[in-house]
């Protein structure tokens, strides 16, 4: 008898770490922006992946890609050249605006090469005394589960219990620049921020942050480090969620999406300067720059070329916006979004974040709450208008 979605939750719980609370939903096969459960339920994907599947679920070009790679060659470890890195490295320079890529898997390890990186160049090229090198960050940021990353965490879920910590950063409160200002000083490498918070609930700064997060970093000469492992790739409707106010950081973090949905790819792309303080045998991965990763990632590249997803996500975006707009007063105390990506709150009165969650499930839409009363909307960028419009009188229905 093949087992059932019930049977396999069952089955997850004394083999599994209780490390996640998952919906009570077991995919089985997904297409576009629908998966199907196991008794061939099928749900509309509205958290996609938490931005890893911007290109839906099986792109056929992503998949064409990755199988005519499998059939070539998957990997070589970086003892040696493979045939693909050069193309997945110029493409991905010329899509960003930046000139050197540092390839490795996961979103986590992107940053930790990113604050080595902007450690290294503190004191080769800044000049900070050894050991000295600062990093400010933001309160209520998320960058990742490595003991560093959850050592400059304001999130006690997240830290406690995991110390003794990784000392060398500053926190500040997000969206203010007088704070960043007078955290700035002659150790600091770097500022490294989300354009815009996605797990704290897609927090978007006032106009005019990012533009000066890039004023200030030029004018006291530290590195402005922009993760958009989560806002990056389309998401927001343009390419990078920095190009909303035309700023350029020093580095840029990709994860996620970059791997369309299908392998771990992620990438510290960074200007010439910068990535050149790295030689031979100070970093590495055994899988970063994989052929395989390489070429899906190049794929991917070659999807978000056309600049067709970004303008699909700025027009659905309007939708969305819209949409949430309605429900104000109506179930939702408010929300923040840009391009096809919300943070949503829902008045605890009538559920938590999780409550309506599972309500939404039940009715054939995934998503999934963060921090309390909130939901994040993220569906892939292949969602239509119809679909869009449809989930949102869902979601209507479900805050009645
Ligand atoms: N940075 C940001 C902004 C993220 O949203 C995430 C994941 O949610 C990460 C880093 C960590 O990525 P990963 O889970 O692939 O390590």
């Amino acid at each position: 008898r093949a087992r059932t979605s019930d049977d396999l939750i069952r089955a997850e719980e004394p083999v599994l770490a209780h490390n996640y609370h998952p919906l009570p939903v077991v995919v089985a096969r997904a297409e576009g922006s629908w998966v199907e459960d196991v008794e061939g339920r099928r749900y509309l994907d509205m958290l996609a992946g938490y931005s890893a599947l911007n290109f839906g679920h099986r792109h056929p070009a992503l998949i064409e890609a990755a199988h005519r790679q499998l059939d070539l060659l998957t990997l070589t470890s970086r003892a040696f050249h493979n045939d693909r890195l050069a193309e997945f490295a110029e493409r991905l320079a010329a899509l960003t605006g930046l000139d050197m890529v540092l390839p490795m898997n996961t979103g986590a390890e992107a940053v930790e090469s990113g604050i080595k990186l902007a450690r290294k160049w503190a004191y080769d090229v800044k000049g900070v005394p050894a050991d000295r090198a600062t990093i400010v960050v933001a309160a209520d940021n998320f960058h990742g589960r490595t003991t560093t990353i959850v050592s400059f965490s304001t999130d006690e879920t997240a830290r406690a219990g995991f110390g003794p910590f990784t000392p060398g950063f500053t926190i500040v409160p997000y969206n203010d620049l007088a704070a960043l200002e007078a955290a700035v000083d002659d150790t600091t490498a770097a500022v490294l921020i989300e354009p815009i918070q996605g797990e704290a609930g897609v927090i978007v700064p006032d106009d005019g942050y990012l533009a000066g997060v890039r004023e200030l970093t030029r004018r006291t000469g530290c590195l402005f480090i922009a993760d958009e492992i989560q806002s990056g790739l389309g998401r927001t409707g343009r390419t990078l969620a920095v190009e909303h106010e035309a700023v350029e950081p020093d580095v840029l973090l990709l994860g996620k999406a970059l791997g369309g949905g299908i392998v771990p790819v992620s990438a510290v792309v960074a200007r010439r300067e910068v990535m050149g303080v790295l030689h031979p045998g100070e970093h590495g991965s055994t899988f970063g720059g994989n052929p395989l990763a390489a070429a899906v990632g190049t794929a991917v590249i070659e999807l978000l070329e056309t600049g067709d997803f970004q303008r699909h996500a700025a027009e659905l975006g309007v939708v969305l916006r819209d949409g949430l707009t309605e429900l104000v007063g109506k179930g939702v105390l408010g929300f923040r979004s840009r391009g096809l990506w919300a943070g949503v709150d829902i008045d605890p009165a009538i559920g938590t974040g999780r409550e309506i969650s599972e309500r939404l499930m039940h009715e054939g839409i995934l998503v999934k709450d963060t921090h309390g009363s909130t939901i994040r909307l993220a569906p892939p960028l292949t969602i239509t208008g119809d679909e869009l419009v449809s989930a949102l009188g869902t979601l209507e229905r479900a805050l009645r």
